[in-house]
């Protein structure tokens, strides 16, 4: 299994829910700022990313 190299550095999220949750407080905060949830292969758990 790979893991890609954001698992090593970026707070990994138990849940979908629990992501996407975050993503929208740092939105708030943060105007401009798109934050994406993605499932991560690497941990089979969820990232943030601002990437498209
Ligand atoms: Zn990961």
């Amino acid at each position: 299994m790979t893991c890609a190299p954001d698992c090593a550095h970026k707070r990994a999220y138990e849940s979908e829910y629990e992501a996407q949750r975050v993503a929208e407080h740092q939105m708030g905060k943060t105007p401009g700022l798109e934050l994406r949830v993605y499932e991560c292969d690497g941990c089979e758990k969820y990232h943030l990313t601002s990437k498209p």
